[in-house]
């Protein structure tokens, strides 16, 4: 009996650790959307940086299917090293524009060049390896926190990981769970918020720093302070290391300090500019604006109400 039970056991180990493996590239695979139809050109070129990092949609016509166009000519440029908001109604497009970032897929027409080199002439592998994002949703592997966090940089050190947890305002959240940084999460491990999903998601941003970020409503989760106090830390990192990244937000507070806000507004740009042009042109952006501020110091009170009690 003995003798049956040891085999029977291994491979019960065994079965977990495909299975386990399995989950894990189901993960990857919705995490990537890979789309089979998208392949690296024969000649496709490694990425290079040139410019520091120059986003161009160069007349980009996109649709999901042939019979209804979701970006419709559209083109804006993005200057290496700033910090772009894209703002509009659910479901014009903003996160579409990601997605063609990343070539999850093609525009139908139309250009998308990063410093100057068409994305569809260079490999996926470097293109991807560029972009660093943190989805609406982020998908968490089966694994320890640790694990989930160093994804963004499999060598980093337990110092980094420490390091880019602070920054990302989840380490005093791991640090009160018994196991700390040890605690299996995922599909089988504890079950954390979304706002934590989202400060984990960012510190593997932190840790990967890549050239470009895109940020696609990743502080919806969090309440007004956590969000203030990470996007604080998030834009000087931003600023610190030059980089371009990419804000898909509803809420204005956390974007009105962008370098450019593109309002889209069925597949086209209606206006664009900083905060203070939007505000004083007095359209879309204007209106979205003083709507929500007014919200905003709605929900102040509560929490200054709720800190009193
Ligand atoms: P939200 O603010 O609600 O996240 P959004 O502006 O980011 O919206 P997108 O997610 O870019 O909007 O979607 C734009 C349109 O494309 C929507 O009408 C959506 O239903 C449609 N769409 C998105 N993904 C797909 C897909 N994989 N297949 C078909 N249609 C899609």
């Amino acid at each position: 009996v003995f003798q049956l039970s040891v085999p029977l056991n291994f491979l019960g180990s065994v079965y977990r650790e495909i299975r386990q493996s399995l989950m894990d590239m189901e993960t990857l695979f919705n995490l990537q959307k890979v789309n089979v139809a998208i392949k690296d050109a024969p000649d496709a070129k490694h990425l290079k940086f040139a410019k520091g990092g120059e986003i161009t949609f160069e007349n980009v016509t996109f649709g999901y299917h042939a019979d209804r166009q979701i970006l419709k000519n559209l083109s804006f440029t993005i200057p290496a090293g700033k910090k772009i908001a894209i703002v509009g109604p659910s479901g014009c497009g903003k996160s579409t524009i990601l997605k063609l970032l990343f070539r999850f897929y093609d525009p139908q027409e139309g250009r998308i060049l990063i410093d100057g080199q068409d994305i569809k002439g260079v490999t996926l592998e470097s293109l991807r390896k560029a972009i660093g994002v943190v989805p609406q949703d982020t998908p968490l592997f089966n694994d320890t926190i640790e694990h989930n966090i160093k994804y963004g940089d499999m060598s980093a050190s337990p110092e980094r990981v420490l390091e880019a947890a602070k920054k990302a305002h989840i380490h005093d959240t791991i640090s009160k769970f018994s196991e700390g940084y040890n605690t299996m999460v995922g599909e089988r491990g504890m079950m954390i918020s979304g706002g934590e999903k989202q400060r984990l998601a960012v510190s593997r941003l932190i840790l990967k720093d890549p050239p470009l970020l895109f940020f696609d409503e990743a502080t919806s989760a969090l309440d007004t302070h956590t969000e203030q106090a990470l996007m604080q830390n998030i834009n000087s990192i931003l600023k610190e290391k030059a980089r371009t990244s990419v804000f898909v937000a509803h809420r204005l507070r956390t974007i009105y300090d962008s370098d450019k806000i593109i309002v889209l507004k069925e597949g086209k740009t209606a206006e664009s500019g900083t905060h203070r042009d939007l505000v004083d042109t007095g359209g879309v952006y204007s209106e979205l604006w003083s709507n929500q501020e007014t919200m905003f110091s709605d929900d102040e009170r509560e929490v200054e109400i709720d800190d009193v009690n």
